[in-house]
């Protein structure tokens, strides 16, 4: 790829962004569909987050991922807003049109296509954390009429996870993340979805299911977390019999797809995307 005078800009705006997939998936797309567009990372610590944003349209950026810590804070810099992203309170893709800074959430939509991908229809879930990406996954449940019980460790934060969605709330519960509270939710769910960063390199033999718990036969599990792809958790999946195993790559790929249909108007090249992220995460 050569970048010209006539490259179109997108970015990356996080701190730190080193590890992030995006520039590897994002840049590959563009390549494989013969776009002369560029995605490049900007590493912005929070006090340069404004700065960063109103340089995005002074220097003609066609948009930008944001990525932590700034999806809550970037908000209030917007021009305008998405319902989505208000909803969830968060934007993790900014588009500049005329030099006014647009704010979308797609994490909510890769959640929903990794489990359509999946072909995996829930009625009940239990979703392990009531964090960012725990809030974007219960929503599309909730939002999809699926009935959820958010189990954290601290029941308080998913208690406020569920109050802050007061249109859905009466199909969400929440418990605490422990082996008595979460069993019976999960023996009444199709669905478990691990939000939780447990699991995640370089503590790859943990596991967010709290011990002496087995999943039940046939649930369908996908784990947010990607780096290992095989997580533990996924491999207690298997063990049990799940019906369904999703990692962590499938709503990191199809929320990046998404992004890229907001800045080029065209169809992402979503296997293409996936292979070019598992190239980056050395897992083949
Ligand atoms: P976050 O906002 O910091 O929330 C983390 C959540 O995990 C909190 O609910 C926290 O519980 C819980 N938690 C943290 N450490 C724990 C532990 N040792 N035991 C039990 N619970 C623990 O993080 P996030 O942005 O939601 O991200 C969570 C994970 O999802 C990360 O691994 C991230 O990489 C992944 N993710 C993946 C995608 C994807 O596309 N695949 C997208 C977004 C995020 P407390 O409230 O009690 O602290």
């Amino acid at each position: 790829m050569s970048i010209t005078g006539k490259t179109q800009l997108v970015g990356l705006l996080g701190y730190p962004v080193e590890h992030s997939l995006s520039p590897a998936m994002h840049n590959a797309a563009f390549r494989s569909l013969g776009l002369d567009w560029a995605y490049l990372p900007l590493p912005t610590p929070p006090w340069g987050l404004a700065n960063a944003l109103r340089g995005l349209a002074a220097m003609g950026f066609h948009g930008a991922n944001v990525t932590i810590p700034h999806k809550e804070a970037v908000l209030s810099h917007l021009d305008d807003i998405s319902p989505e992203a208000r909803t969830l309170g968060a934007a993790n893709t900014i588009v500049v049109r005329d030099s006014r800074l647009l704010g979308h959430n797609t994490d909510a939509h890769g959640f929903r296509a990794a489990l359509s991908e999946a072909r995996c229809s829930p009625r009940q879930a239990v979703v392990l954390g009531a964090g960012g990406a725990a809030r974007a996954v219960v929503y599309a449940l909730l939002d999809q009429g699926v009935k959820v019980t958010i189990a954290n460790r601290s029941v308080e934060r998913a208690h406020r996870l569920i109050q802050s969605l007061p249109n859905l709330a009466a199909s969400a519960a929440a418990c605490a993340l422990t082996a008595s509270a979460l069993g019976p939710a999960l023996a009444a769910a199709d669905l478990l979805v691990n939000a939780t960063p447990v699991g995640m390199w370089p503590r790859t033999e943990e596991t967010p299911l709290p011990a002496g718990l087995d999943l039940p036969v046939g649930i369908a599990v996908m784990d947010l977390v990607y780096n290992p792809l095989e997580t533990q958790l996924l491999r207690q999946a298997r063990r049990s019999g799940a019906s369904v195993v999703m990692d962590g790559l499938a709503m990191l790929v199809h929320q990046g797809a998404a992004a890229f249909r907001l800045w080029t108007g065209e169809e992402a090249p979503v296997g293409l995307m996936r292979e070019a992220a598992l190239k980056a995460l050395d897992c083949k």
